[in-house]
């Protein structure tokens, strides 16, 4: 049955009034003034001038709390706070430097009833734990959130930036710009979907981001995806600490955890070790293609469901002992049990000025700094499936790319070496770099042809070296651990290394070095951690422990892999 229209509109209606006499109160509370200034460009009365001064004449009739100025475009308050567009509306600018740009209609009428109530009460807001990154920021941020009237994401995206630019007035000022009221900005900036947010022009966030993923991107300038809250304990006890945040360090995490070990990972520099830096992964099973990256992002946040991640921490030195003690950058653990997972690093080439150049046009990692060399001329150094997929990666993205191999043949699979053929990369034969010169940056490199001995040199704008990997084997060499002739770390069958309760796990160990195999290794050594740990086996063997306990000698506890199994 129909009912009456006054029946239904009665309780909105008072719903309503309550909703209103709530906001009156709530404003008559604040302890401070909101002076809103609206800018106009003299004639220019159209469509979000319009909206925007019917949306703060509403609130202005809330509360007595906001007050409305409005000024054309020429006026000396335009030029004094650097207002070119109409309409533009700063809030409170003596204290903040908080700008609209188009009018806060629909979604952002919400944003804008949360810019009043933060400023109103001068506070920003924000978690403690966003607190703490924002304190980190010491230059100043030039934040854009691009927003549409239609978008319900975006007022979440806008709150971080108001929350931001309240907390840190002095760094952080904020542009919230509706792209239909300023299409030319939109333009500019390629946001063709709300929201994105910019920071120093650099895109810090597509898409509505929790407030601390907000913060850390920020931070960083760069977009994150995951926050790890940081720790400020002096000192952490575990049954398991793991070195290194690659694939075997986090999958060890996952199973020791799941296994009822108290575990934590280090990790000193990017989670995901070596993938953070892949293009792109085709050999991971349950992904026909995907980016190192987004892999990693994966990978972390499946980690952090378990294990506590401790990043941008590194161990320093590790004394063996019941219990071990280990030093980071950043505190001490006590733990039974120590998982070197720690993989490897690119190998340098050795050439002159390569030093001198790294990172001013001399580079190891194509996916990081390839956008910067478009339309520029490269040399990337090695013949094995790393410096050729990378070769690929910077064709890709623009970059004139030679490759250079020291060979008459390529290490690389066949499938890629077909790629470059395909791609018309050109490929100096038996050629060799032994010389990077230039000023500030890259200008050339001097080429040696190892068959006919001849020497040349070559304009370039960028060196990109990709030879190989060596094991990082420091800690373990620190401590004793012995290596195999290879310089990897040697162990028994089931990750256990000549130093009681020290494991390994991952591309430190050699093999087949690939994703994998690690993540699998990973898993193996957290299960004989957790199966020696509650093995009375691992008591004794501690006296004697030594590369004559392999796998193969062990006791059989009847537990295999029982109590990680599900
Ligand atoms: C360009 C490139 C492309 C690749 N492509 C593929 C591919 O397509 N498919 C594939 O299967 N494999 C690929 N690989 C190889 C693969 O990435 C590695 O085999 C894998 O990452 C090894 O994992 P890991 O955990 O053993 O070591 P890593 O990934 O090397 O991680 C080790 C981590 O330990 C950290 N660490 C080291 N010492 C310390 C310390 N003292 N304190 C704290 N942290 C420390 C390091 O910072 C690092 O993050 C590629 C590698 C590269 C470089």
């Amino acid at each position: 049955m129909a009912m009456a229209p006054d029946d239904n509109d009665q309780p909105n209606a008072e719903a309503e009034q309550a909703f209103l006499k709530q906001l009156r109160q709530t404003f008559d509370q604040m302890p401070r003034e909101i002076p809103l200034y609206l800018f106009v460009g003299r004639g220019q009365d159209d469509v979000f001038v319009q909206a925007c001064r019917q949306v703060v004449r509403a609130f202005r009739q809330l509360t007595s709390k906001i007050t409305i100025k409005e000024y054309y475009l020429d006026h000396e308050l335009a030029a004094k706070w650097g207002v070119e567009s109409s309409p533009t509306l700063l809030i409170d600018p003596e204290h903040y430097n908080i700008r609209w740009m188009g009018a806060p209609m629909g979604e952002e009428g919400r944003s804008f009833l949360e810019a009043m109530i933060l400023i109103g009460a001068g506070k920003s807001g924000m978690s403690e734990q966003s607190h703490a990154v924002v304190k980190q920021i010491d230059t100043p941020r030039q934040v854009k959130v691009f927003v549409s009237p239609t978008c319900p994401y975006c007022p979440q995206q806008v709150v971080n930036g108001l929350r931001a630019a309240i907390e840190r007035p002095d760094l952080i000022a904020l542009e919230i710009v509706d792209i239909q009221s300023r299409p030319d900005l939109a333009d500019q900036y390629s946001a063709q979907s709300v929201p994105q947010a910019f920071a120093n022009d650099v895109l810090i966030g597509q898409g509505a981001q929790q407030e601390e993923v907000f913060m850390s991107s920020l931070l960083k300038l760069e977009p994150q995806t995951i926050f790890i809250p940081e720790s400020t304990a002096e000192m952490v006890e575990v049954d398991l600490l793991v070195v290194g945040g690659g694939p075997a360090g986090l999958t060890a995490g996952i199973y020791a955890e799941r296994s009822g070990l108290k575990t934590a990972v280090i990790e000193r520099d990017t989670l995901g070790g070596q993938v953070a830096l892949t293009p792109v992964v085709e050999n991971y099973p349950g992904f026909t293609q995907v980016g190192g990256k987004t892999l990693v992002d994966i990978m972390v946040t499946h980690a952090l469901q378990y294990v506590n991640i401790f990043q941008g921490e590194q161990v320093l030195d590790i004394t063996p002992g019941e219990p071990i003690e280990v030093n980071t950058t950043r505190r001490k653990f006590r733990t039974k049990t120590i998982l070197l997972a720690t993989g490897a690093t690119h190998k340098n080439l050795g050439a002159a000025g390569e030093k001198q150049f790294s990172g001013r046009g001399v580079s190891y990692c194509a996916t990081c700094d390839g956008p910067l060399f478009k339309g520029r001329k490269v040399f990337m150094v090695g013949g094995g499936n790393s410096a050729v997929t990378e070769a690929l990666h910077l064709f890709n993205m623009g970059v004139s790319v030679t490759l250079v191999h020291r060979r008459d043949k390529l290490r690389a699979q066949d499938v890629l070496a077909q790629q470059l053929e395909y791609n018309g990369i050109p490929i100096l034969w038996n050629t060799e770099v032994k010389e990077i010169k230039g000023d500030e940056r890259v200008k050339k490199v001097v080429l040696y042809d190892n068959q006919t001995h001849e020497t040349a040199e070559a304009d370039a704008d960028g060196v990109f070296i990709a030879i190989g990997y060596q094991p990082s084997v420091e800690l373990a060499r620190k401590i004793g651990i012995e290596l195999n002739a290879e310089g990897y770390i040697k162990h028994d069958s089931a990750h256990r290394t000549n130093i009681p309760g020290i494991y390994s796990a991952g591309d430190v160990e050699g093999g087949y070095k690939q994703i994998v195999t690690a993540t699998g290794q990973g898993a193996a050594a957290a299960m004989t951690i957790f199966e020696d740990m509650i093995n009375p086996y691992w008591k004794r063997s501690k006296a004697s422990h030594g590369m004559n306990n392999v796998a193969g000698t062990m006791p059989n506890t009847g537990l295999q892999h029982e109590a990680t199994r599900n």
